[in-house]
């Protein structure tokens, strides 16, 4: 591995230059001399950031989502012009169905739009599938009597599949490898050097195509991954980082508050934490009640938080529980919630100022594809807490600008945790932007990114 000089670095607020070797920072100072150096990068006073992590996303989602259908600017004629543009016979994998936009959607109207088609149209949130008839007929959903599968009153499929992701994968017919260095390429441009995969995969070989990606350089991040229950024992394959057990309270389908203290024991037993997916009250009161049942353990944290009661927030500091935040949902989907959240959870929606306030840990996360993969919108997002219409979302009140970059900086294994730092014995990964960080963060943009350093390597150049 190659040694590197950033040369006249802002760190900390002060100017000086930063050594890299052997995937290390080793010095950081004034004048820590260029000799010997491989590389020598020029930063002109720009701050350098430890590389950003984005606590909660789904990698392999994200290099689907890139060679899919999108149907947010309107579903028919999306699915319509993807029929007639796509060769007979083949499937139309479409993303970002939202049904307030779109209007109930089942198999027989996806039948009318494109006619014999194996058509498959994710719901915006990941939760929901809805799949053709055809493409019902190809995965064998006439036949089998998976949870997740809606009837209607005749016992038919409606083509809605809840949470059937692992089983849908299972099924599908001539599937092409993932394109994960194009998503490599977007993180580094955003200056993220590690992500959580926070995905509730159900066996290890669903980590094969990320591990071989970070392997080969494709994938230019350190990744964490999580896995659902069934894993909690398993290991991951190498290079992959062993996150928390990902466990799903879904409204659809809600479980008991035994079998939410099972998961989390089970997990605790295996030495790992929880991640629990919890976007309603009655989701969090739920997580909540199992917590205080089986105790919690560091690195416990809930995901996405959607709404928070005022007096869940005490709970939450009282467990030592992170939260996990997705900032970006209320710029993107904000106007969405305030027609559609009942009255009494508008005011908690998407906590964050208040949980810290509170004494609650805070980390941030794009959810992608699910949310913008950019947690410099995020960012932005977390500070103004406005919706596309400019309406104020939640009660809260935004972070500050540099609180809210923290929400990215935090350790992996403790998001929202004691900000990473530029010093000596780090690993180098690294965030320069062309700015010094004061100037940046008036208007936090990745376009202020200049360069990312992972591991010490350069992974992406402005
Ligand atoms: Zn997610």
């Amino acid at each position: 591995m190659s040694s590197l000089v950033l040369r006249d670095a802002e760190v900390d607020g002060v100017r000086v230059d930063v050594r890299v070797e052997e995937g290390l920072i080793t010095m950081v100072g004034p004048r820590c001399g260029v000799r010997g150096a491989d590389v020598v990068v020029e930063c002109g006073g720009g701050a350098l950031l430890p590389g950003l992590h984005d606590h909660h996303l789904h990698l392999l989602s994200m290099a689907a989502a890139a060679a899919s259908v999108d149907v947010s600017g309107g579903l028919d004629g999306a699915i319509r012009s993807a029929d007639a543009q796509t060769l007979p016979g083949a499937a139309i994998r479409a993303v970002r169905y939202d049904e307030v936009r779109d209007g109930p959607l089942d198999r027989w109207r996806l039948d009318a739009l494109a006619p014999g088609r194996a058509v498959r149209v994710q719901h915006r949130s990941g939760a929901l599938w809805v799949l053709s008839t055809v493409a019902l007929q190809e995965v064998g959903a006439f036949e089998a009597e998976e949870e997740g599968i809606e009837r209607d009153d005749l016992d038919r499929p409606t083509g809605r599949l809840f949470r059937l992701d692992g089983w849908l994968r299972g099924r599908l017919p001539g599937r092409v490898p993932p394109d994960l260095a194009a998503v490599g390429r977007r993180l580094a441009s955003y200056g993220v050097t590690g992500v959580t995969d926070c995905t509730p995969a159900a066996v290890t070989a669903y980590f094969e195509p990320i591990a071989g990606a970070v392997r080969s350089g494709a994938l230019p991040v350190t990744v964490w991954v999580t896995g659902g229950p069934e894993l909690s024992e398993a290991t991951p394959p190498h290079p992959l980082q062993q996150g928390p057990v990902k466990i799903l309270i879904t409204d659809h389908a809600f479980p008991s508050l035994e079998q939410v203290s099972e998961g989390f024991a089970r997990a605790h037993l295996a030495g790992r934490a929880v991640a629990v997916h919890c976007v309603s009250r009655a989701g969090l009161l739920l997580a909540l009640a199992a917590w205080r049942a089986v105790g919690s353990v560091p690195g416990d944290r809930v995901e996405h938080a959607s709404v928070v009661p005022p007096e869940a927030v005490a709970s939450l500091c009282e467990l030592s529980l992170t939260v996990v935040t997705q900032p970006a949902f209320v710029a993107a989907r904000g106007d969405g919630y305030l027609a559609e959240v009942e009255a009494a959870d508008r005011p908690d929606l998407y906590r964050c100022a208040s949980l810290q306030e509170g004494g609650v840990a805070v980390g941030g996360s794009t959810d992608a594809p699910f949310g913008p993969d950019d947690p410099w919108v995020a960012i932005r997002a977390a500070i103004e807490r406005r919706a596309a219409s400019g309406a104020q979302v939640g009660s809260d009140r935004g972070l500050e600008p540099a609180t809210a970059l923290d929400l990215f900086l935090g350790p992996p294994e403790h998001p929202g945790g004691p900000r990473r730092r530029v010093t000596p014995g780090a690993p180098a990964d690294l965030c320069l932007l062309d700015l010094p960080l004061r100037t940046a963060l008036l208007e936090p943009h990745s376009g202020h990114v200049a360069t990312t350093i992972a591991g010490g390597r350069r992974t992406y150049t402005a």
